[in-house]
């Protein structure tokens, strides 16, 4: 069975195709090894044994009538952002701890139909607030390489949850880097897309012009193969863009002869450790043997990233999470007084400390007098930057550089201090702010054997070249297939 566990998406397709294993007894390992190893870890938040087993079952049906995909019978798990109809969905917070969601996310149906099977959701920073997994009311997770680190957040449960081979894939959202950065302190493959090209229709807001749901697994090519199932438009979420569907997966097999990657100055200076680039540089020298090319570029703004960022995201969560009032839906104080302190007393009981403080930042940059000074500046900002990412692929087709500037920290070590946490992010934030696509897949190891991430950037909608740079990086390397010792 540990050939299963370490297997790759298609190679479960295979299996399932050929029989050697039913879309049940899938579901069965992946849960009995849930059993075994969450308690340790604290990834899972959500588990219903029935319900998974049920979905597996509709998995073996329709493989037996022949009506099935590629990914069906393949379980995975979903990130507690995701509305998922039954199952709670709490976001990591104690306003929605008795939360069931009556609808399933977009993602989350587009990978149901395709006849994947749900384990469970997955712990993260509450409202995806966090690089640590430390934000979330349901407790930290562990990282599976050692237990006494963050797994990096916010889809931190994601992301251990792969590390550990609890689940074969795994969804994850992407703010400001809660994708790639627990994929790169996990040891794994991440990948958040272009902003547009995946719905955010069901996915708990954050900060909604930010805000990008993407797949998490071991490879490149899982992704893709994910990828190709979660993109499209949608309709019910204003910022899905309508474009023709395509085929993530079709550049794979091509090789890297004259790819040209920017390597840009700002994200090779100081604030990355020691460790962290002399993985990174292997690594390109790597690319450099696979024939690509590297060339220096610039991205002059990049510095102003983390402080726009934290007026941006702010702003938009102050506004998006006014909804959890008391009254709808969601935690409410059990004792208050007038309906005023109903909504402050719920509020203050239901959410924990950094969500408080954004909202309190957020409606701070928003408010009369003080709009211009930071709110109207950091989208200035924010298009500075963007222009910067332009001129850049003017001479290269990918940008690559590290994804955190160290391997995953001791419990702790940050959570006291917000901009020590906040510049866990600095390499992956202005994607976001762009826009653009991004990535992070394992390139080796740093101190204390944690892992190291390899972040790629592609231009707008160039999630085929980055998925192509990082499958033939991954049929030339073997780190992505290593596996944290201890859980076996
Ligand atoms: N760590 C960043 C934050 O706390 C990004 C989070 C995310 O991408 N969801 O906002």
């Amino acid at each position: 069975m540990s050939d299963l566990i370490n297997a790759s998406l298609r190679e479960l397709s295979t299996a399932l195709a050929a029989k050697k294993v039913s879309a049940a007894e899938l579901a069965a390992l992946f849960l009995d090894r849930i059993d075994r190893l969450n308690p340790g870890l604290n990834a899972f938040i959500a588990l219903d044994r029935d319900k998974t087993l049920a979905q597996a079952k509709a998995a073996d049906a329709a493989l037996a009538a022949g009506s099935g995909g590629p990914l069906t019978g393949i379980p995975l798990a979903h990130k507690d952002i995701f509305c998922t109809k039954g199952w709670r969905t709490s976001c990591g917070s104690r306003m929605l701890e008795n939360f069931i969601a009556p609808y399933d996310a977009c993602v989350v149906e587009k990978l149901n139909a395709a006849g994947m099977v749900t384990l469970g959701k997955l712990n993260m920073d509450e409202f995806a607030m966090g690089s640590s997994n430390e934000t979330s009311y349901f407790g930290p997770v562990k990282n599976p390489w050692d237990p006494t680190r963050v797994p990096g957040g916010s889809s931190g449960g994601s992301a251990a949850t792969i590390a550990a081979r609890l689940a074969p894939a795994a969804t994850g959202t992407d703010t400001g880097g809660s994708i790639r950065q627990p994929a790169a302190l996990c040891g794994l493959t991440g990948l958040k897309p272009t902003y547009g090209v995946v719905s955010r229709y069901g996915m708990i807001a954050f900060a909604s012009s930010l805000d990008q749901a993407g797949p998490m697994a071991k490879s490149a090519e899982d992704c893709a193969l994910l990828l190709n199932t979660m993109a499209g438009f949608d309709t019910r979420d204003s910022t899905s863009l309508e474009r023709a569907a395509e085929d993530y997966a079709r550049d794979l097999e091509k090789p890297l002869q004259g790819l040209r990657i920017g390597l840009p100055t700002e994200f090779f200076g100081d604030g990355m450790d020691a460790d962290v680039r002399a993985a990174v540089e292997t690594a390109l020298a790597e690319y450099r043997k696979l024939g690509a090319t590297t060339v220096e570029v610039t991205l002059p703004n990049s510095g102003l990233s983390v402080p726009a960022y934290y007026v941006i995201a702010p702003a938009e969560a102050s506004s998006n999470l006014s909804r959890f009032d008391g009254v709808r839906y969601g935690y409410r104080a059990p004792d208050y007084g007038d309906l005023n302190d109903m909504y402050s007393k719920s509020r203050a009981q239901g959410f924990g400390a950094e969500v408080k403080r954004r909202i309190l930042i957020g409606t701070y940059v928003l408010s009369h007098g003080y709009y211009d000074a930071y709110y109207l500046k950091a989208q200035k900002i924010r298009r500075l930057i963007a222009a910067d990412f332009q001129k850049a692929f003017e001479s290269c087709d990918v940008i690559m550089g590290p994804t955190s500037p160290s391997v995953a920290f001791a419990f702790g070590t940050k959570s006291a201090d917000p901009v020590q946490m906040y510049l866990s992010d600095i390499y992956t934030i202005s994607t976001n702010l762009a826009g653009l696509p991004g990535m992070s897949l394992p390139c080796g190891f740093g101190a204390n054997h944690m892992p190291v991430g390899l972040q790629i950037i592609g231009s707008w909608f160039g999630e085929a070249k980055m998925l192509q740079a990082a499958h033939q990086y991954q049929k030339a390397t073997d780190w992505h297939t290593q596996m944290p010792g201890g859980m076996q």
